[in-house]
This record gives structure tokens, sequence and C-alpha cells, in this order.
């Protein structure tokens, strides 16, 4: 695990890392995650290692206590913490475990300044935003970076915002202190008005005049548009953001994430960075990324999946962001696969009111994903019984594997009224129950990074479907010990109680923590692909090396097309 503890880095020690500032403005959720992403893309296939961290501005100490709705899904690293989803698009960018060193918060933040304050780390001085803030946030920085060539660093929101510019002075004051190892890329909006039908950069302008005034002087802008920026346009903003014509980049709307490392490289944005620093490309290899995006173009034949979720907020956006990794994998997947993914975002309460074969009686796949509390889980049970009665390939993750446990324990194995006690607290069968140590700690209302968090062992049985999707994918071997490590976010689990039952009645056990006591996986026989999952598969899935379940599944889906 990496220590975010204390390092020893003094004020003035220079440091060999590069400091890579991504800020945005003119309006937020344009894609500044894409963006640094795709940075790091870039200058790990130019051989070089990198560590993107996320700022968030809440007061939160991590994402974990946020609504989905209100902050879109939550992102688990290998070492268990609950972040901001960003993270998840590094990891699949970067192609590396990216850990919680790489998450910082205005919570965490202001806890450890006043936890030294408390301690008397301070040795009595009056403890002020500046310096004692801005260096906690410089040290968290430099923990972060220590050892890498780049620390490409994302700050939330927008620059003005009254709650981040303590952040903005922090990156002032390193660039002070050492100057040539920081650089700055500014993100912002071109609109195009529809009754102009002209692009406007004097939004851009404005943003950039804002970090002007907070000593900051970006070394490129990123333009965001619906179509790409004409040379006039790049001129204006070098103009009057006072950067070099060719280090305004043009990053337009585009069908898919995975084009922005190459529409970047494109305009020399590698090259730029490392030139400022005087370094040189140790190679060049965005092949698998021009590879990649060639397939997303050209695949033809179409896999339509419903994922079958309840997290919608506002309109369907809601639950696209609720379960953005989700939705990666499958895409992942089904590239992989040679086909075209398309999504379709069931909600489990029309599956309650209409009926499983109505809603979903045209997909080739269904998944059901994570999720907690009781609304909607009838629908969830009712999606998974069609799956098993239709022979429709089935992924459950989290919850979903637990309601598949459930839609079996009632159906197949004929519990009347089973279920989870997180639904049903007298259910006359608990298949699924609370874990012993979280009951405690619901108790003491210890609701923050206390459920099972993170990277967890399991071990698959021989001569199952699962094991045949890791076997595929290269994550284990015919011989010894098939173990895997997932990462996962729940408080419930399988009850032993009833696994002699579930699994006479047929229930395939075919993955168990190390020590055999929880069940990981479960799955069925006589089924062209059904497998649910104790933890979040979504996870670990990169464009470039799709999840072995994921990839199974879609298999499953191409085959049956056939
Ligand atoms: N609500 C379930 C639990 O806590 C499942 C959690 C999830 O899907 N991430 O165990």
């Amino acid at each position: 695990m990496p220590n975010h503890k204390k390092p020893k880095i003094s004020k003035t020690q220079k440091s060999n890392t590069k400091f890579i500032f991504v800020s945005g403005g003119v309006i937020s959720g344009i894609g500044k995650g894409i963006t640094s992403s795709s940075i790091g893309a870039i200058l790990k296939a130019k051989g070089f290692s990198v560590s993107p961290v996320k700022v968030d501005m809440y007061l939160n100490q991590d994402a974990g206590t946020i609504r989905p709705q209100e902050h879109g899904e939550v992102w688990v690293t290998k070492d268990g913490i609950e972040t901001d989803q960003d993270l998840g698009h590094y990891e699949r960018f970067i192609g590396e475990n990216i850990m919680r060193a790489n998450y910082i918060t205005t919570g965490q933040i202001y806890a450890e300044v006043l936890r030294k304050e408390r301690a008397f780390e301070y040795n009595g001085e009056d403890v002020e935003a500046i310096p004692h803030v801005t260096d906690e946030i410089i040290r968290r920085w430099q923990v972060a970076g220590k050892g890498f060539d780049f620390c490409l660093i994302e700050l939330g929101g927008t620059v003005g915002e009254y709650q981040n510019a303590i952040f903005f002075e922090a990156t002032r004051i390193m660039k002070l202190r050492d100057p040539q190892t920081v650089f700055h890329i500014h993100v912002a909006y071109l609109p195009i008005p529809s009754y102009l039908g002209e692009m406007k950069s004097k939004p851009v302008q404005q943003s950039v005049r804002v970090l002007n005034s907070m000593g900051i002087e970006p070394d490129v802008v990123v333009g965001r548009s619906e179509v790409p920026m004409d040379d006039r346009r790049k001129e204006r903003v070098a103009l009057f953001c006072g950067v070099n014509k060719d280090h305004v980049l043009s990053n337009p709307d585009v069908g898919s994430i995975y084009e922005v490392p190459v529409i970047l490289e494109n305009q020399h944005a590698g090259e730029i960075i490392l030139e400022k620093f005087g370094m040189k490309a140790k190679q060049q290899d965005l092949r698998q990324w021009k590879q990649l995006v060639h397939t997303i173009k050209t695949v033809k034949k179409e896999a339509h999946i419903a994922v079958v979720g309840k997290y919608f907020g506002v309109g369907k956006f809601q639950l696209a962001d609720s379960y953005v990794s989700v939705i990666e994998s499958i895409k992942h997947a089904a590239w992989a696969n040679k086909v075209k993914p398309v999504m379709h975002w069931i909600s489990s309460l029309d599956v309650e009111k209409q009926g499983a074969k109505a809603v979903l009686g045209k997909y080739d796949g269904i998944v059901v994903p994570g999720g907690f509390g009781s609304r909607g889980t009838e629908g969830m049970i009712q999606a998974i019984q069609y799956a098993r009665e239709h022979k429709v390939p089935y992924l459950g993750l989290c919850y979903g594997m637990q309601m598949a446990t459930i839609e079996f324990a009632r159906n197949v194995a004929k519990l009347k009224n089973a279920n989870t006690t997180e639904v049903d607290d007298d259910t006359p069968h608990p298949v699924i129950h609370i874990m012993p140590d979280q009951a405690k700690k619901m108790l003491n209302r210890e609701y923050g990074a206390s459920m099972r968090l993170g990277g967890w062992d399991c071990v698959l049985t021989r001569k199952t479907l699962t094991e045949k999707c890791y076997l595929d994918c290269g994550v284990i071997k015919k011989t010894g010990k098939p173990k895997i490590n997932e990462r996962h976010r729940h408080r419930y689990e399988f009850n032993n109680e009833y696994r002699d039952q579930l699994v006479k009645a047929g229930l395939v056990i075919s993955g168990t923590t190390p020590d055999g006591q929880l069940v990981e996986i479960v799955e069925l026989k006589d089924h062209p692909f059904f497998v649910g999952s104790q933890f979040h598969p979504e996870f670990q899935s990169r464009p470039l090396a799709p999840h072995p379940l994921f990839y199974g599944f879609m298999k499953a889906v191409v085959k049956l097309k056939k």
C-alpha cells in the first residue's frame, strides 16, 4: 500500500517529479478527467511513469458517503478508498492500479491540518490557510508524485469557484518554489450558440483571465467544443490567453472517449510537455490506442445489452453516470469480441410495473449492477428470473449477484419469500445477510469507509464457467491455485446456512475467499452464461484488457447471435 502518512519532504527540497496541473473553465462536466487521462496515456506511451491525482473540493473525506445521484459512480481503488469516478478513467487510460494517495479532498486536507494542530505539531504557531493548508496540499501532491516521472493533478470544479481557490494558490506557491517542475493545462469550453452558429472564444479568454488574476499563466489551453476549433479560433485564444498558438489544442466531441489520446497527440500534446521540461521521449507507442480506435469505428454487428439499475436521477444521463465503469467494461468486452455495444438503461422500477418480458424481451444480454436499499429490487429479481428462464446471458455485479441468489432461492430452491436482510429484516429465508462486523459498525453509526472495500483474494472452483473466463483471458493458469484478486464494496454476504441447500438445488459456487468462508461467485449450469460476483469486476476492466467476466459474458452474447 502506498504511504500517504508522513513523507520527509521539506518545503525547499527540489523534486525530480514534474507536476502537471489540469484545471477547468467556463462550465463543469466538460471532460477534464478524460483530458487528464489522455495526457497520462500519451506520456506513458512515450515511456514515462505517470501518477494521476484527483482533487475534489468537497468537505467529504471520500466519495463513499455521497449518494450516486449526486456524485455518480463511486470508484474503489485496490487499496480500498472510495473515490471519484475520474480515478476509474485514469486507470483505464493509464493501465495501472491507482492507490489512495492519488485521491485528495478538501476534507482530508483540513482533517490533517486540524489533527496536527491538536497534536502540537505546529509548535505553537497560529495555523493559517497560507502556508499551513497550502503546505499540506503540496505535501500530499509530493507524496503522490514521489518516484514517478510525472504527477498529473486534476483540480476539480472550475477556476473562480470560491472553494477551490486554495488549491490554485498551492499550485502557484509550488511553481514559485520550483519553477522548472510545474506545468499548467487549462481546459475550457467554447460554445456555439445555435442562434449565432459561430464558435465563441470569449468565455475561454475570461476564464484564463481569472487564472491570471490568481497569478497563474497556463502553458497549454485545451479547447473543448462540439466541433474542432479552426485556426482563427486558436489564434484568438493564443493571443488573448498569452500562449503560443501551437499550445492551443482542440479537443472536440468524439464518438468515443478513447479517441482523445490520439486526437491530442496529433496536435503534439506530449512533445509540448516534454519540450517545456527539456525531456525527450523514450519511445513512441500509441499503436494499441490507434488499433482500438480503428475497431471502435469499424465494428458493425450490434450487441444490445440491458443494464437494469435504479439510480435514475434527472433523466437517463444520471444512470449512465452512476454506472460508468460497468458501461465502459461492457464496451471493452464488446470491442474485444468485435461487436458494437448498444447500451439500454432499464429502470428496475419499470420492470416491476410492466413485467420482465415486456421490458426485456428484445435484448442480447442482461446486466444487473451494484446497488443499495430496497427500492427496485423486485424488478431486478424479475429481470434475473427472465434471464435464467429464457437463457439470456446474465452478469450480476455485487447486488446483481445477491439478487441472483435470491431469485434462485425463491424460484428454484422454492424458499418462499427468500430475501436479503437489507430489504426485509423479517424474511423467513435470509439467503443474503449482513456480515457480522458490518452489523456492529452500523450500530455505532460508522458509515465512512467502513464497508468491505478494495482488493480481496478469491479462489476459483475448477471446471466452472468462471474458471474458463479467467483461463481464456490468461489471468489464471491450468495448474496451481486458481487465485484472483478483485475489488469489493459491500456490507452483506451470502448466508452460509443456505449453502448446502442451494448447491443441492443446482447453484454452483465458483469462487470463495481463500478460507472458503465467503461465497464470492455463483453461476448456473445449463445456461449460455449466468454468473454473479460479489465483487465489482468493472473496476479492473481496461479498454486494452477487458475483464474476464465481461469478456466471457460478451462472448456468450456473440455466440448466441450467430
Ligand atoms: N447493498 C449490497 C451490500 O451492501 C450490495 C452492494 C453493492 O452492490 N455494491 O452488500
